[in-house]
């Protein structure tokens, strides 16, 4: 299909042209004495990017779920027990993962659509006298329905029982995103990916540790080779990885840290905010629901929109990627065919996620959702211009330039 597809999943989202020049190395030797030049800045730079003001970072050649994985068997050992709501596709796999690995897993069932249950986890920490409970796993953005939890009431609800258990935070879909403040929260192991807010293809797995989970690294009897953060911490602090990093992405890392930092993080946040609170007017403008139960919940970095009942989303899917090679994520497990996904994060601005809203309403529109043409795109462009963040200023025709040349004297 001629010009560009348009990648709206929440992830792999797009890569900015400066980061894929970035990548574009000839291999070379990850042994050198030159390499801890590339290497070395990586982990200071990403712990200001979790908000961590100590404790240490790790750099995997995996995915989030290697992170996931990297998380759990450093910190835990099997037979521990872990407080995990579930409350969507991503936390239901994690709590798979911890079973699968041996660990005693103690499910708070949740609406999808709602985040995490403060008030329950305090109950429960403070129902557990014995302080069995090791861990409370909080995935903070659920990406299948667009939910953000609220990570410092989840903090507040553990020290409010006591409760010295850790606190792991999946980070995957809001790291470089949404505001994450690790050291205030104090969340002890928080986990990401590379080809979200950090705007990569896929294959980093990075984990972010507190100084209480590196002291619980040295009791975790969870097998793990491939994620030992001993073998890391023995080589990272040289600037060398125990086995061959992958240069591309790690390049491509050094420039994602630098343009997220060039931009500043907290403008960063402000404009993920704007943009998700425009998509979610859009949605409102033709008539539908979002996934998330309440405006608490709602995601700055993915809305999954609810599709009338004769509708099937997998269908709205279909129509926008084929008809108008436009992607869109699809609804996953419990919600398949109820929601679709827009995702809206990244390197991102009003302009593209306009091109996103025109193509999802005319999927919609095309597979019989009734609604008028024009109108999210409509509510998007009044929310844009109404919270521009450039001052407007009444500029005098005459002091218009163009390429530096007054257009005063040019006529048209
Ligand atoms: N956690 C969340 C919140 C995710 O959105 C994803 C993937 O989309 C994962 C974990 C798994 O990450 P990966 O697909 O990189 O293994």
């Amino acid at each position: 299909m001629a010009g560009r597809n348009f990648l709206f999943v929440p992830g792999p989202t797009n890569i900015p042209d400066r980061i894929m020049r970035s990548m574009m190395v000839a291999m070379e030797d990850h042994r050198s004495s030159r390499f801890p030049d590339v290497s070395r800045s990586l982990f200071p730079d990403l712990m200001k990017v979790f908000g961590a003001g100590e404790g240490q970072a790790f750099i995997f050649p995996s995915t989030g779920t290697g992170a996931w994985e990297a998380a759990l068997t450093n910190t835990l050992s099997p037979g521990d027990r872990v407080l995990a709501p579930r409350f969507g596709q991503f936390s239901h796999l994690w709590i798979d993962m911890m079973q699968r690995l041996g660990l005693e897993v103690e499910i708070l069932e949740c609406e999808w659509g709602d985040g995490a249950p403060e008030s329950r986890i305090a109950e429960a920490l403070q129902a557990d006298s014995q302080h069995r409970i090791r861990g409370v796993m909080i995935v903070h953005n659920e990406t299948a329905t667009g939910v953000t939890s609220d990570l410092a009431a989840v903090r507040r609800a553990i020290d409010s029982a006591k409760h010295p258990a850790l606190l792991y935070a999946d980070a995957v879909s809001s790291l470089g995103s949404i505001e994450f403040r690790m050291s205030e929260w104090r969340v002890d192991l928080a986990v990401a990916g590379s080809q979200k807010g950090l705007m990569l293809p896929a294959g980093l797995g990075i984990v972010c540790a507190s100084p209480k989970a590196l002291e619980a690294h040295s009791r975790a009897k969870c097998r793990r080779v491939f994620f030992d953060f001993g073998d890391m911490q023995r080589t990272n602090g040289d600037g060398y990885f125990p086995y061959t990093p992958s240069l591309p992405l790690l390049y491509g890392l050094r420039e994602s840290l630098n343009m997220l930092f060039a931009e500043g993080l907290e403008n960063v946040f402000a404009r993920h905010r704007r943009l998700g609170a425009g998509v979610r007017e859009a949605v409102a403008a033709w008539g539908l629901e979002i996934c998330a139960r309440h405006p608490r919940w709602y995601s700055d970095t993915v809305t999954a929109v609810l599709v009338p009942p004769n509708v099937n989303s997998a269908h709205v899917v279909d129509v926008a990627f084929r008809r108008y090679n436009l992607a869109l994520g699809a609804g996953l497990s419990k919600v398949a065919g109820k929601v679709f996904r827009i995702g809206h994060l990244g390197d991102l601005n009003e302009l593209m996620l306009l091109g996103a809203l025109a193509g999802a309403e005319m999927s919609l529109a095309d597979v019989g959702v009734k609604l008028e043409l024009g109108s999210g795109v409509g509510a998007a462009q009044h929310y844009w211009r109404r919270t521009d963040t450039v001052p407007k200023k009444k500029v005098a025709r005459s002091e218009v330039t163009y390429a530096g040349h007054s257009t005063g004297s040019i006529s048209g």
